[in-house]
């Protein structure tokens, strides 16, 4: 096997290399090259790349270790040398783990090169074909058994409140002992956000108003157990626009999180559920207030392309997704603004800015609010190391990214930070306690209904 970090900081793959891809090569030989011919990565996508490596200082993992294979120019090379017939290396798939999906260098790059599919397709393989350590194994099983499920993600409300009101939570992290002994679990515990209590919303709310729209909502997993106050937010100003929202019960994961990590097969489950569970709603838009949820769903006409009985529906249920801010500025404001004398930094989460392109939506919604202003954070375009379960799978490096931008929320001054992803806000929240710093946290929605019903700074500080 060819040493795959061989090619260090010159990134270009061989001749040799560069005709394989350009014939496509792929094996079907049950497991000794490294992609099979289910969906391999497309060799016609990795030669768009020119390797001009103007991605590079905006990937974060080759900002944090200068690594040309830890940076997207590195990874479409290693994708191009496994169509080349090599072999699926441990050295190969720390590359492809490493890569946080933050489809920063598809903004950057001037050649349109769509990584997003080059790395899903390749994840996909290696999670199939690749022979995980024990550990790694049982840490992807735990995850992907608790994060998709809201039913399983609100049972832990109930210990985590009494964890976080007994004092004991404060106890742990003075001893350090947690970080010591299990520092998954230490990563976990960092990141769970102040838990408040609301009442779900109805399956189904009325427009204030003239009806302008019928939307289905996205409740979530993460977003439905930790951040309920967000969504009954995001039913309030959707009704206060003029929009009917259904919100049936018995949704489950929109199947980002799987698709994201390699787990195909579990998302189109997750998806094929979903488009049952609306499709027969009448709805004319269907809303997400979560990034990365966003952006799986408008691929799920991709994502069932192959299924002869979704495939149509999919695309159809895709075609009516739409982010909160997106739909809004579509629709135009018709509920009144109150003032919100307070300043703001907005941070760009990737799934939204990078995968979805919407950046100047949400800065609209918040400008349109009298006496708020938006502060720019520096860096925009870098992770915060969220990235779905990326910081619970690489707790350090995501901690380094966390730092980071929050060093560079602080220097804006603002009193409130807002964005629209809840891992956003659990990491950035984390790393500023840890910095022994403070910043109000709130979505957008949150802040468009504190404007809309007048309630005051007071009820976002
Ligand atoms: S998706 Fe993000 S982490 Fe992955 S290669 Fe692109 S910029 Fe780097
Ligand atoms: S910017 Fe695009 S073409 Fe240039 S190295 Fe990065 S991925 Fe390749």
């Amino acid at each position: 096997m060819a040493d795959v970090d061989a090619t260090h900081g010159t990134g270009n793959p061989p001749p040799d290399v560069l005709r394989a891809v350009e014939e496509g090569r792929a094996s079907g030989d049950g497991g000794r090259t490294a992609f099979d011919a289910d969906r391999p990565p497309s060799a016609d996508l990795v030669s768009d790349c020119v390797h001009c490596g103007f991605c590079l200082t905006t990937c974060p993992t080759y900002t944090l270790w200068g690594e040309e294979m830890d940076s997207p120019r590195g990874r479409i090379h290693l994708i191009g040398q496994g169509l080349s017939g090599e072999p699926l290396s441990d050295s190969m798939v720390t590359h492809f783990d490493n890569c946080l999906g933050c489809m920063a260098c598809v903004t950057a790059c001037p050649s349109g090169v769509q990584y997003d599919r080059l790395i899903e397709d390749t994840r996909a393989q290696v999670e199939r074909r690749h022979d995980r350590t024990g550990r790694d194994r049982a840490l992807r099983t735990a995850i992907f058994a608790l994060f998709p499920y809201p039913r399983r993600l609100r049972l832990l409300r109930g210990p985590l409140r009494a964890y976080q009101k007994s004092g004991l939570q404060k106890l742990v992290g003075r001893t350090g002992l947690l970080d010591r002994l299990a520092p998954t679990l230490a990563t976990l515990e960092s990141l769970a956000p102040r838990l408040v209590s609301v009442p779900r919303p109805p399956a189904r709310v009325q427009a204030r108003g003239p009806r302008r729209a019928v939307v289905g909502m996205l409740t979530g997993c993460v977003q439905s157990a930790f951040f309920p106050e967000v969504n009954s937010a995001t039913v309030r100003v959707l009704a206060a626009e003029g929009c009917n929202v259904l919100i049936p019960s018995g949704q489950g994961c929109c199947g980002a999180l799987s698709v994201h990590n390699g787990r195909r097969a579990e998302a189109q489950r997750f998806a094929r559920k979903l488009i049952r569970l609306f499709e027969t709603t009448g709805m004319d838009y269907f809303v997400v207030n979560a990034a990365g949820c966003g952006s799986s769903l408008k691929e799920y006409g991709e994502l069932l392309a192959d299924d002869p009985a979704y495939a149509s529906r999919a695309a159809a249920f895709a075609a009516k997704v739409r982010d909160l801010a997106e739909l809004l500025v579509e629709l135009g404001p018709v509920a009144k603004r109150h003032p919100l004398p307070i300043s703001v930094a907005y941070h760009d989460a990737c799934h939204l800015g990078h995968a979805q392109g919407i950046t100047a939506q949400p800065r609209a919604l918040l400008a349109g609010i009298p006496e708020l202003t938006v502060r720019p954070i520096s860096e925009p375009e870098i992770c915060c190391g969220s990235a779905g379960v990326w910081n619970v799978l690489n707790p350090v490096p995501a901690a380094e990214l966390g730092d980071r931008k929050a060093s560079a929320v602080l220097a804006t001054g603002a009193q409130l930070l807002v964005t629209a992803n809840p891992g956003c806000l659990m990491q950035v929240a984390a790393a500023i306690r840890r910095r022994g710093g403070s910043i109000a946290l709130a979505h957008t929605a949150q802040v468009l209904d504190a404007s809309i019903r007048g309630l005051g700074v007071s009820a976002l500080l």
